[in-house]
């Protein structure tokens, strides 16, 4: 949480611009360019700062016409960039086959954990299209807990799901791992996952964000993250689109289930900070029951409790012979036990104001 009392600042400036006169800038501003804590260069001409003083309206109006100057946002305690930039933008993400994620009516994007082969996601994608998911989800790059677990079969498994998305017309989410693999993954992906382990990775989720490729973003929340640190993190893809000039906010947040105490499910999904998340950021949230459940017979009603406490959609495994999975079988649905969970999130949603 930001303490009250500090104003945040963004300025974007041209990189051409001589460092000198964004030296005056921040000097106007009680600010300095060197050796001043308060003040942080990214890449791409964006420097953000932070000042105790609210800065005079009119200096700010002054200093956002100097030459080299893109622009300045001024964030009040508390408000987020998306509050501040646009904050009529169309938060909601629209996939290229028409699905709203955001829209009002659940949208479900199922898939297996991990791509194993063309076949596999092929025959998944096509079964999952037609009990009513309206994206695909499979890792080509697996963030695995242990070294000697399948990592994925890279881009064999990104070819394999644009195969996939050719059969189906189903766009496709998989994850980045890391920044050196964005542009392979964001040609190839509809919509950029980053996973639970990897919401702490700031550079990725600025660069993902900055990709000039634009794709839209779904951030999972670390599983030891509090909402307000989930919030700086999508703040960061924020600052990202920002620099990078594009308009829409492009992000989807998506709840997973946190580390508690709690041991019999296999993190503790927490229902609680959807409608939470929503009201604070405006953004699409969706959940994942998968993750959170561990066991297959529980991922339905994790779900229905998802959508009942107003989720924008769900994220889920689902694999045609979930015991010979590749990766977290466990928590795959079968075909069938897919079908039934459309079934009953379609007719919670259509009760759910
Ligand atoms: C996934 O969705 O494939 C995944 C790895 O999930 P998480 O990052 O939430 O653990
Ligand atoms: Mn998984």
């Amino acid at each position: 949480m930001i303490p009250n009392g500090v104003t945040r600042l963004v300025v974007l400036f041209d990189e051409s611009a001589a460092p000198r006169s964004l030296e005056q800038l921040l000097g106007a501003l009680g600010l300095s360019l060197e050796g001043d804590r308060r003040v942080r260069v990214h890449q791409s001409g964006v420097v953000t700062c932070r000042t105790e003083s609210t800065p005079d309206p009119a200096l700010l109006r002054q200093l956002s016409a100097r030459e080299g100057v893109r622009k300045i946002v001024q964030l009040p305690p508390g408000q987020y960039l998306i509050d501040c930039v646009n904050p009529d933008a169309d938060r909601t993400v629209t996939l290229p086959n028409g699905a709203r994620i955001g829209g009002g009516q659940p949208v479900v994007i199922a898939g297996p954990c991990s791509v194993e082969s063309v076949e596999q996601v092929c025959r998944i994608a096509a079964t999952v299209k037609d009990a009513g998911a309206l994206a695909l989800r499979g890792g080509a790059f697996k963030p695995r807990t242990s070294p000697y677990s399948f990592g994925g079969l890279g881009e064999a498994g990104l070819r394999a799901l644009t195969a996939a998305r050719d059969l189906t017309g189903l766009p496709v989410v998989t994850e980045v791992l890391d920044t050196t693999e964005l542009d392979l993954v964001a040609s190839h992906a509809d919509v950029v996952q980053i996973g639970s382990r990897n919401m702490f990775n700031f550079p990725l989720l600025y660069k993902a964000g900055r990709h000039d490729a634009g794709k839209p973003v779904l951030l999972k929340r670390g599983f030891g993250a509090t909402v307000d640190e989930f919030l700086e993190a999508a703040e960061y893809i924020q600052l990202g689109r920002l620099a990078a000039g594009h308009e829409s906010p492009g992000l989807i947040l998506c709840e997973r289930g946190i580390r508690t105490f709690e041991q019999s499910t296999r993190f503790t999904l927490d229902v609680g900070a959807i409608p939470i998340l929503k009201d604070r950021s405006g953004l699409p949230v969706i959940a994942d029951p998968s993750h959170p459940a561990g066991l297959r017979k529980y991922v339905l009603p994790l779900a229905a409790a998802a959508i009942a406490s107003g989720a924008d959609g769900l994220l889920v495994e689902v694999h045609f012979d979930p015991t010979h999975a590749w990766c977290d079988g466990d928590q795959s649905l079968n075909m069938e036990e897919f079908a039934a969970l459309v079934d009953r999130i379609n007719r919670i949603a259509a009760i759910t104001p």
